[in-house]
């Protein structure tokens, strides 16, 4: 039995300020009716369901399912859902719209495997950690015949589709959440279904087998996900205008190697490298085993439950065959990959007393001179000194022990950088759009990104990362707003336009020029002398009157997201902002005899010769290119502009508890997620418009046996009204428009318990 119109009720209007309070709800006092059920929270937090029993002051007495007799304080109760609402497919239905109904509704299906529900136009999935029998043929054929219709990222993927042939208009879904949440899964569903729908070129295998590749490159254990992705991924595919994928296409965003912490891993390659290499690969690379690497063995964690490293690196050969990777170039990618390894392993050797240094010609010196084709002497002379510009003369300056430490790890990381680069890139030359004759002017852009607001450990990542978060949430409510209007202006409903809080006082605050977070970073970044430290007090000398900023005490300030304040530390942030490789590294990597440093070489000269002119040729001073920031704002604005003109569809990834345990549903870490994330904030908002629909039809079928007077011969519309005013719903509570009525929330719910109660 439906009691809401649930396809109109699934657009919702974005009305107030974009904070999030710290609770929302009914918060209009439920005046706790007899007999009736009531959320109450414990003390532990937790909200419970129980019957109201007495009211009696302020007072009331619930009893509870096991038996327990408590009391609350009247006003601190809120109001249950009816049971016929239990489990509803879509939180728009819920007729009271509050924190434990939202809560009870996503477990109740949850605990039943059905792990995706609709809040509103967004479809949320929650992570159930184990197989759950929801995909494949069959469910493919089911959405694509649609025989099957609850919530699912297949109904997504197949409205995008759909919708990008009958508008011809491009198309994009955008996958949220935490780590571990969900969004690298979610993403390969949803190409799954895209691959079946639009296949038939061969293609679609092509792009389903970049995943395996480029997990192996850019994915690594961290302590919230066994498989975190660390780069940020764009995904865009081609239809040709009869539906078939024609190409594709994949953008990342910069991938750095992580320091990894105890219990971590560095990414998959290494060890899947180490652990699968044939023998005559082993031979050609001098590979060792994982625990004989430094950069493998210093977070004393080597294997993931469940995974067979071997086998999957067996499984990335083969995926590398199929994006047509060469085996000469394979080959090469391992060389690279060993030399990385091999880095790590390089030591030195104190040789004065102003702690200036030698590498060590040892085995780890000897290898990485051998992967990348390079003399030794060229190695050592490259990794312990450096070239300088003094006046015109140019002078060889000995590296202290910490200095070429930090060289050898930059050229560590710029290696590993170029390589996933390079590899983005020849994939991209097998997917090339057009490649196929069937070209079409439509595409629909798969994006993922990690746009979780992590409100702890925040350094520059997470500074980055909010930012795009916060540009992306602009996005998500300007195009929530937009919708609800238009379909309230459609039935002609009375309807005074709200406007839009929206949060471009903090976009202002990281972008604004000269005043703004990143023009900032980026002139303290240029200053050989500037420090973490004088880059937090710039801020404060200058950020202090925006609302949104706030200085804290040493090196550290706030911001006010939408989704709440978030403390950052600056340490680090001017050294990661510059990310210099020096000069004398790049001539390192030019001068090798095998391709692909040399290839990678060529392009950070680019980089740094269309920035800063011919200069550091003749000068052999320190690169400088982009700041990492300002780099990453451009790319979220080409991002922001492609997204402009799709038609978005949101899923919202949740992580129910943070062990990675199937049947297991935390309340608290659930709520903080839909809050920060949007989606609590998305279905409060839409508590000020008219989230509840039903043609006049249905209305009067339904209520119009609790008129007084018979009515029998009346139209619809005249019933309905005649219901309205029977139970003194007031004016400010509905609207009438053409075809429809229109109802705040709790309405419905109000005229239910009457009509459950007679
Ligand atoms: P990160 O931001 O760290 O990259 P993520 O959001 O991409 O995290 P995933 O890697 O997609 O998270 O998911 C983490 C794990 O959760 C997966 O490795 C898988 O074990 C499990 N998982 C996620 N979604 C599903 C699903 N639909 N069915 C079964 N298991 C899933
Ligand atoms: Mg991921």
């Amino acid at each position: 039995e439906e009691l809401v119109d649930s396809a109109a009720s699934s657009r919702l209007p974005v009305t107030s300020p974009s904070r999030i309070e710290s609770r929302w709800g009914d918060t209009s006092s439920y005046g706790a009716k007899k007999k009736l059920q009531a959320w109450c929270q414990l003390s532990n937090g937790d909200w419970a369901l129980g019957k109201v029993e007495s009211t009696t002051g302020t007072e009331s007495v619930l009893s509870f399912p096991e038996g327990k007799v408590l009391k609350f304080n009247t006003e601190s109760l809120l109001p249950a859902n009816p049971d016929i609402l239990d489990g509803v497919d879509d939180l728009m239905q819920l007729s009271y719209l509050n924190e434990p109904s939202v809560l009870f509704n996503l477990q109740y299906r949850y605990s039943r495997d059905m792990i995706y529900t609709k809040a509103g136009p967004v479809l949320v999935a929650i992570n159930p950690f184990k197989e759950v029998l929801l995909y494949g043929k069959d469910y493919i054929e089911g959405y694509r015949r649609k025989s099957m219709d609850s919530p699912h990222v297949y109904a997504i993927a197949d409205t995008a589709i759909r919708e990008m042939i009958r508008d011809e208009v491009n198309q994009s879904i955008i996958i949220s959440g935490e780590s571990g949440a969900g969004k690298t899964e979610t993403a390969k569903i949803a190409m799954q279904y895209l691959a079946a729908l639009g296949g038939g070129s061969g293609i679609e295998y092509e792009i389903l087998e970049t995943n395996p590749i480029l997990e192996a490159f850019g994915n690594a254990k961290t302590s919230r996900n066994d498989n975190s992705s660390r780069f940020g991924k764009l995904i865009e595919i081609h239809f040709s205008s009869t539906g078939k994928i024609s190409g594709a296409s994949i953008q990342t965003c910069k991938s750095r190697v992580v320091q990894c912490a105890v219990g971590e891993r560095s990414y998959h390659i290494f060890y899947q490298l180490c652990a699968g290499a044939p023998s005559s690969l082993r031979e050609k690379l001098n590979l060792k085993k994982a625990v004989d690497y430094k950069y493998l063995k210093q977070s004393n964690c080597f294997s993931i439950a469940g995974v067979d490293d071997a086998e999957r690196f067996r499984a990335v050969m083969e995926a590398m065959n199929v994006v047509h990777i060469s085996n000469e170039d394979q080959d090469n990618v391992f060389k690279m990959l060993a030399a990385v390894l091999w880095l790590g392993n390089i030591s030195f050797t104190v040789i004065d007393n102003e702690n200036h240094v030698e590498v060590v010609a040892d085995e780890g010196a000897h290898s990485v001179a051998k992967l990348i084709g390079c003399d030794i002497s060229d190695l050592k002379l490259a990794l312990a000194t450096r070239k300088m510009k003094v006046g015109k003369d140019i002078i060889v300056q000995k590296l202290t022990l910490s200095q070429a430490i930090d060289t050898r790890d930059a050229l560590a990381k710029s290696i590993y950088a170029s390589l996933f680069e390079w590899l983005v890139d020849q994939i991209n030359k097998s997917l090339e759009v057009g490649k196929l004759n069937a070209t079409g002017d439509q595409s629909v852009f798969l994006i993922f990104m990690a746009l979780n607001l992590l409100m702890y450990k925040n350094s520059f990542e997470q500074f980055c990362i909010n930012y795009a978060n916060e540009r992306l949430q602009q996005h998500f409510n300007r195009h929530l707003f937009k919708l609800e209007q238009e379909e309230y202006i459609q039935d002609g409903i009375d309807w005074a336009k709200v406007e839009f809080e929206d949060n471009q006082d903090c976009l202002n605050l990281f972008e604004k020029k000269p005043l703004g977070l990143l023009s900032l970073l980026d002139e303290e970044s240029t200053f050989p002398n500037g420090t973490d430290l004088t880059f937090a007090n710039k801020l404060k000398q200058h950020l202090n009157s925006n609302p949104c900023f706030r200085g804290d005490r040493g090196k550290a300030f706030s911001i006010s997201h939408y989704a709440g304040e978030v403390v950052y530390d600056t340490t680090g942030f001017l050294e990661k902002n510059r990310d210099l490789l020096h000069m004398d590294s790049i001539q390192l990597l030019a001068s090798c005899n095998c391709s692909l440093p040399q290839m990678f070489a060529c392009k950070m000269l680019v980089h740094t010769e269309n920035t800063m002119g011919n200069q550091y040729r003749s000068s052999g001073a320190d690169s400088q290119k982009l700041s990492v920031a300002t780099k990453f704002k451009g790319q979220l604005f080409q991002l922001m502009q492609r997204l402009e003109n799709t038609t978005p569809h949101f899923i919202r990834c949740i992580k129910p508890n943070n062990s990675q345990l199937p049947a297991t549903y935390e309340q608290g870490l659930v709520l903080q997620q839909l809050r920060c994330c949007g989606v609590l904030e998305v279905v409060r908002i839409s508590r000020s418009g008219f989230p509840t629909r039903m043609s006049h039809q249905k209305f009067a079928k339904r209520y119009g046996f609790l008129l007084l007077e018979n009515v029998a011969a009346q139209d619809p519309l005249s019933v309905s009204v005649a219901i309205l005013h029977q139970f003194n719903i007031l004016p400010e509570m509905y609207q009438v428009g053409y075809t429809k009525l229109f109802f705040r929330t709790g309405q419905i719910g109000a005229l239910e318990d009457t009509r459950n109660r007679t």
